[in-house]
């Protein structure tokens, strides 16, 4: 493979050139026949069961810059999102969970002491393949009308759903995630969880969610995680997912 961020050694993946299109048939040819193929389409996450393959990239690695450069995201993708994947596959291997959808294990062993490892790689396996969906190279602006009605009931306005969730996603102490969420009655709101830990798990619709663990920013932005922040819910959003999410 020429141009894969797949392999170990760190040097690999900062070697892709910045507009580097990582295709979809690379990651098919890199994942290798027989593997149970991860499907990401917009909105349901469809993950088969084990072995796990890493999901192809809805954009090439450069194609959110300069909000986030393709090294970060060669590195956030081909490294620790891979990472988090093989290292479930290991995991669940010759265990009940390796039967399961991701979904499932990370619903199965939330909450768990003794599948506190399973969970995490798993939690952040599921969150890693809607972060990338959360994002876009055009995003930002208006949402979708009926998404736009509902930030507006929610609110007040998206300016105001947008500030809270750049708030949340500044203020969230150490490693985690913030997300724009529905509740089983349909209301929006935005939270943040720690570590893996995602909304799924508490009854809540993930609509959209940020990154903000250091290695999602540290690259670009250093410590400056709002200038991250910033700059990727005013330019990056993806409101034509999140409104699919909604349904
Ligand atoms: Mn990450």
């Amino acid at each position: 493979m020429s141009n894969d961020v797949f392999h170990d050694e760190p040097a690999r993946a900062e070697a892709v050139p910045p507009e580097s299109p990582l295709t979809r048939r690379d990651f098919l040819a890199v994942a290798g026949a027989g593997a149970a193929l991860v499907g990401i389409g917009a909105p349901n996450l469809a993950f088969g069961a084990t072995p796990f393959v890493l999901p192809p990239l809805p954009y090439a690695l450069g194609a959110l810059a300069p909000v986030i450069s393709a090294r970060t995201l060669g590195l956030h993708y081909g490294k620790h999102h891979k990472a988090y994947v093989d290292n479930l596959n290991k995991l669940v291997k010759g265990t009940p969970f390796a039967d399961q959808t991701l979904e499932q294990i990370v619903r199965a062993a939330a909450g768990k002491p003794a599948a506190q490892a399973i969970f995490n790689n798993a939690a952040q396996a599921w969150n890693h393949a809607f972060f990338w969906h959360s994002l876009t190279p055009k995003g930002g602006g208006t949402p979708p009308a009926k998404l736009a009605q509902r930030l507006g009931e929610a609110f007040g306005s998206t300016e105001a759903c947008v500030r809270e969730l750049a708030a949340q996603a500044v203020g969230h102490f150490g490693s985690g995630w913030a997300w724009l969420v529905a509740d089983a009655a349909g209301k929006l709101s935005v939270t943040h969880t720690a570590n893996a830990e995602l909304p799924l798990t508490a009854g809540l619709k993930p609509l959209l969610t940020i990154d903000v663990w250091e290695h999602a920013y540290y690259l670009d932005y250093q410590n400056r995680r709002a200038d991250y922040v910033a700059a990727l819910v005013g330019q990056r959003l993806n409101w034509a997912f999140a409104s699919e999410n909604l349904g």
